[in-house]
């Protein structure tokens, strides 16, 4: 679990994900043979197979979180804000939050409650009435603490609770942990090419890049994913519920995942006995949207850690869950044969 803490309680908010990946280059930088950052920011980490099979497989996991970016100074020194990827505006108030690459202490500024009439108590406060405050005692003072485009990240350790872990960013930190426990197993039979991606929350930019430079034959997609199973009104099945194993896609927003792929994943559980579950179809979005629309199109597939809360400053996974997706695509990764791909 440490590496997944370590990545957690780094800060890489779309666009300046610095951080992240250089600390995921030190995590996996000795078992890799060929590794390089492209010009968008996306690490493209191979490693080479035995020579046994000619594949390429992809693995993709987004080092990007959602967060704030700093678009205007007051006179009295506070911040204005606006969001970096979908952030519900009603959990905002009130946060700790870490200002650019120092990481200054702020917070998202609450009038006490004393001070609320009815009107204010009843109604959410949007992004743009918001203000992040560092303690600054003047605009020029908050200007050149926090320029213009300055990111800002929610400031939340690490926690370890038994059979959960709570963190920030697991989606998709979680991913990226996978991927890197993927990246330090036995050498395969193929050449395993690691991306690590930027942007994924603002239109899934990075990931275009990698499926281009890299052209696998196929790809699968690390993700951390809703988890919803918390009681409901009515009787709705949840998205994903975390305890029940990895999740695999059939279909989201804007994908529909390989069913060959699907399979292969699906058989690799039964043969390990081990328990998954699929996500409910038609919701959300992975990077898979632009890797299997690149080139000639590539076959595609995700599997996902369930997290409840994610997009918010504290989500929560399950620890099983996160070990198992690695067991599972090692295993996979380990009885894949090209002819899957057969028709
Ligand atoms: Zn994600």
């Amino acid at each position: 679990m440490k590496i997944l803490k370590q990545l957690s309680e780094s800060i890489g908010v779309s666009g300046a994900e610095v951080e992240v990946r250089d600390l995921i280059l030190k995590l996996i930088k000795p078992h890799i043979d060929d590794i390089k950052t492209d010009t968008i920011g996306n690490i493209i980490a191979t490693r080479k197979g035995t020579g046994e099979s000619k594949l390429k497989v992809m693995l993709d996991a987004h080092m990007d979180e959602v967060g704030l970016m700093v678009i205007g100074h007051d006179s009295n020194g506070m911040l204005r804000v606006a969001a970096i990827g979908g952030i519900d505006d009603r959990i905002l108030l009130g946060k700790r939050v870490l200002v650019g690459p120092k990481k200054l202490p702020g917070v998202i500024g609450a009038k006490p409650i004393h001070l609320l009439d009815n009107d204010e108590f009843e109604s959410v406060v949007k992004i743009d009435a918001l203000r992040v405050d560092i303690g600054a005692e003047s605009k020029k003072s908050a200007e050149k603490k926090a320029p213009l485009g300055t990111r800002i990240a929610f400031d939340t350790r690490y926690a370890d609770l038994g059979k959960m872990a709570r963190g920030k960013a697991f989606d998709d930190r979680v991913g990226c942990a996978v991927l890197v426990h993927v990246l330090q197993s036995e050498r395969l039979p193929f050449d395993l090419i690691g991306a690590f991606t930027v942007q994924e929350e603002v239109g899934v930019r990075g990931a275009k890049i990698a499926a281009y430079t890299v052209n696998p034959d196929l790809a699968v997609v690390l993700e951390g994913t809703i988890a919803d199973d918390l009681p409901k009104e009515d009787d709705v099945s949840p998205v994903t519920k975390p305890g029940k194993g990895p999740a695999l896609s059939i279909m989201d927003r804007s994908t529909i995942y390989d069913a060959r792929l699907n399979r292969w994943l699906t058989e690799t559980a039964e043969l390990l006995n081990l328990s998954i579950q699929i996500k409910q179809p038609g919701i959300g979005g992975t990077d898979g949207s632009a890797i299997h629309l690149s080139r000639e199109g590539i076959p595609t597939v995700a599997v996902s850690v369930p997290c409840r809360y994610i997009h918010s400053p504290a989500a929560m996974l399950n620890k099983r869950d996160y070990q198992n997706t690695i067991k599972l695509v090692r295993a996979a990764l380990e009885r894949l044969d090209g002819s899957i791909l057969r028709r």
